[in-house]
């Protein structure tokens, strides 16, 4: 079962027009949630980041986020889903193509969830990455559709035998494909801050809170591709991945090649955090 407009329906029912404005430009925006225990986790957060989303591309949501929220919580419930993701996609509209703004435009919104088991190995383990330069546009805070640039660098770091990529604008590291990306040097906390070249993530401003609380030392500051080289810890934040270590960076080991105890540390206070964590 899908969402469709204001409706929770078979996914052979759901009809998208080949003159859907996300279909040929791009023009939408998403939200990705998690589901633990058949509950979405931090939807306030979610709720309110599309909200941006919207607001920023000029798209107005056909009706409020609490409806939202009540046909995401009957698409979980028709889905019998326990642990798993939510996607939701608003586009602009259907129409002919054209680039300004149509007239009378009805937002079109999609969405659907999936099974997702939480990635033990990787977080466990870690994965690997190579750095690319970042070519997506100076927006990357807006949650549009258009992802291109994320994939082909994803791609290229798969191609090259990593699991990832970490994206530098020039000497500056901002984030991953689908993550935000955090160091750790000499006991201190570094991530870029929250401005248009990094998506605002979800996970990294929960990670933020509970280094906080941890009293680990934070900078929200730029750092360059060497201080990323020469760093103690690397790792990704993202709804899915969690805190994901990275434990090699272009082939070369990061620290002592295993994940590093600030990781660890965090990675313990978040999992506390989900539903149902004493189970985990
Ligand atoms: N950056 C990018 C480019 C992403 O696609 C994502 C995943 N949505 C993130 C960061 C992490 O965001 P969040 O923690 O909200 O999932």
């Amino acid at each position: 079962m899908m969402l469709s407009g204001n409706r929770i329906i078979p996914d052979e029912e759901v009809h998208i027009s080949p003159l859907d404005r996300g279909y040929y430009f791009g023009d939408g925006i998403y939200e990705v949630f998690c589901i633990y225990d058949g509950a979405l986790f931090e939807k306030e957060a979610h709720f309110q980041r599309l909200l941006r989303s919207a607001s920023e591309v000029r798209i107005a949501l056909p009706y409020p986020t609490e409806r939202l929220e009540e046909l995401l919580g009957e698409l979980i419930a028709a889905n019998g889903m326990d642990t798993g993701l939510v996607y939701v996609q608003i586009t602009r509209c259907a129409a002919p193509r054209s680039h300004p703004f149509p007239l009378n435009a009805e937002a079109v919104v999609t969405g659907w969830c999936t099974e997702y088991q939480r990635p033990l190995d990787q977080l466990e383990n870690g994965i690997t990455a190579v750095l690319l330069e970042d070519i997506r546009w100076h927006r990357c805070d807006i949650k549009t559709l258009n992802l291109l640039p994320n994939v082909l660098l994803k791609q290229e770091a798969m191609d090259r035998g990593a699991n990832d990529a970490i994206f530098h604008r020039g000497d500056t590291v901002t984030e991953s494909s689908s993550s935000n990306v955090m160091m750790v040097k000499d006991g201190v906390l570094w991530t870029h801050p929250a401005d248009n070249h990094i998506l605002h993530g979800i996970t990294r401003a929960v990670t933020l809170k509970l280094a906080g609380q941890l009293q680990i030392p934070v900078k929200e500051q730029f750092y360059t591709v060497d201080d990323l080289r020469a760093a103690d810890e690397i790792f990704l934040t993202s709804t899915g991945a969690e805190l994901t270590p990275v434990v090699k960076l272009d082939g070369q080991p990061v620290g002592a090649g295993v994940p590093g105890p600030i990781i660890r540390r965090l990675q313990q206070a978040y999992v506390a955090r989900l539903p149902g964590s004493s189970s985990r």
